[in-house]
């Protein structure tokens, strides 16, 4: 039988502090929505969760629960923390297709969205409830981001990025698909066009670079690009991936699902970056590890590494004569990423910090009057969660500018 969320929900102690919701980021209530749901009042848990996180439903599926609300339930001292998760992915799976805002009354004002990942997803959802036209601008052929072109579809299915497009379209909110801004269209052209303020959400989606040999051969891929679309890449038998954080995770499991028999992620340290549960499913998948080397060199062999120790103060070194070659038909390099640049090039006054992440205040404004951003191109690779957070807020700041209500 499936998992019974209705006795998960029945174990709920109701705290009056409620340490769930304080190691939630986005402090959802969770007491009061398990309460509601066990009254049989499941539309109003429902409405509850989508008020507080537009993306709920995603966050069920998709969040570091462990570290979150799960991780910090008081049962949790006796490792049965009430699996919230679940309860949540069953209220809002329920509630989402019933979403319906009514006729929303236009107020006149013109908002644009650049990129339609989470973050441009919550402010669309948000504005477009308070009467503002809303256009997302999306530079791929469909919108959700990392959503829809990181996660893989075992971890997220595709499909609930639809019920967000269906969403999005009754609500009146158009998209531009294949438009990438700072090319053909820019910033001031939006602006000439009528758009009132102009939010960017275009994340991280430039791969970092080792700066090694053999970086360009043909059998070595970045993690983000393969992830896009993993049925164009021809990896062969055997795959090594450098760099263990989650997307080294999805990168593995994604391989040995499209034909890798032998997948082996390398890192550095042995505390490896991604969730401990990532890396229990990987291991269960069948994923190889090789901790304390460092990738010297590419071939196309595989992937010369060499071994570190560890100097005593935390600091590791190389251990000379230890490289060796670690056979692979490919590599594929998952070290995170950073911001592509084609619009703070193209736009005159957005100010980029060293990392080329744009400089805002609390609010999400950027450096110039109007444009607003927030999530990953301002925070760097963070998680939906985070981004869904940072923009409740930079919503509600975009409204009140709209609104002449800030100096
Ligand atoms: C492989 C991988 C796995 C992850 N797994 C998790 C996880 O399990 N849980 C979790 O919480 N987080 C996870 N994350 C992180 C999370 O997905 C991001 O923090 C989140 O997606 C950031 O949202 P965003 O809207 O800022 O950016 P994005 O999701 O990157 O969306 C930005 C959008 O902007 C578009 N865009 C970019 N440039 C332009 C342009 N010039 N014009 C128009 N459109 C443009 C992009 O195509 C994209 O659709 C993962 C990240 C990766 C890479
Ligand atoms: S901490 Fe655990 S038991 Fe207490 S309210 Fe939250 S989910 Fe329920």
């Amino acid at each position: 039988m499936a998992f019974n969320v209705i006795n998960e929900a029945r174990r709920c102690l109701n705290c009056k502090k409620p340490m769930c919701r304080q190691g939630c980021p986005i402090s959802t209530p969770v007491p009061d929505v398990i309460r509601t749901f066990l009254s049989g009042d499941i539309n109003e848990a429902g409405h509850m969760l989508f008020e507080n996180n537009p993306l709920s439903i995603v966050c069920s599926l998709i969040c570091n629960h462990e570290n979150q609300c799960e991780g910090h339930c008081v049962l949790n001292k006796k490792n049965m923390p009430v699996h919230f998760s679940s309860i949540e992915n069953y209220i809002s799976d329920n509630y989402f297709d019933k979403l319906d805002f009514g006729e929303i009354k236009k107020n006149g004002m013109r908002a644009a969205i650049i990129g339609g990942g989470p973050a441009g997803i919550t402010i669309a959802i948000i504005l477009a409830r308070r009467g503002y036209d809303i256009t997302i601008f999306e530079s791929r052929e469909k919108i959700g981001g990392v959503l829809r072109y990181g996660i893989p579809e075992f971890r997220l299915p595709k499909e609930i990025i639809e019920r967000y497009k269906r969403l999005l379209l009754s609500m009146g909110i158009k998209i531009r698909p294949n438009t990438s801004i700072g090319t053909t269209i820019t910033i001031d052209d939006m602006f000439r066009d009528g758009y009132k303020s102009i939010f960017i959400g275009t994340g991280v989606w430039k791969p970092n670079t080792l700066h090694i040999k053999g970086e360009t051969l043909g059998n070595v891929h970045f993690a983000i690009n393969y992830l896009t679309n993993p049925d164009v890449y021809t990896l062969g038998d055997s795959l090594n991936i450098i760099g263990a954080g989650n997307s080294a995770m999805d990168v593995a499991r994604t391989a040995l699902r499209h034909g890798c028999k032998s997948v082996t992620v390398f890192s550095r340290s042995d505390h490896l970056a991604a969730s401990p549960v990532e890396v229990d499913y990987a291991k269960i998948d069948g994923v190889k590890f090789v901790v304390h080397v460092e990738p010297v060199e590419i071939t196309d062999e595989g992937t010369i590494f060499v071994d570190l120790e560890c100097d005593g103060h935390g600091f590791l070194s190389p251990i000379k004569g230890t490289e060796r070659l670690y056979p692979a038909t490919s590599t594929i390099i998952a070290i995170s990423q950073g911001p592509r640049d084609q619009i703070v090039s193209t736009t005159s006054g957005l100010d980029v910090n060293d990392r080329g992440l744009l400089v805002t205040n609390t609010y999400g404004e950027t450096t110039r009057d109007g444009i607003f951003a927030s999530g990953d191109v301002v925070r760097g690779a963070r998680t939906v969660v985070e981004a869904v957070n940072y923009s409740k807020q930079v919503a509600d700041a975009m409204d009140e500018y709209m609104r002449g209500l800030k100096d």
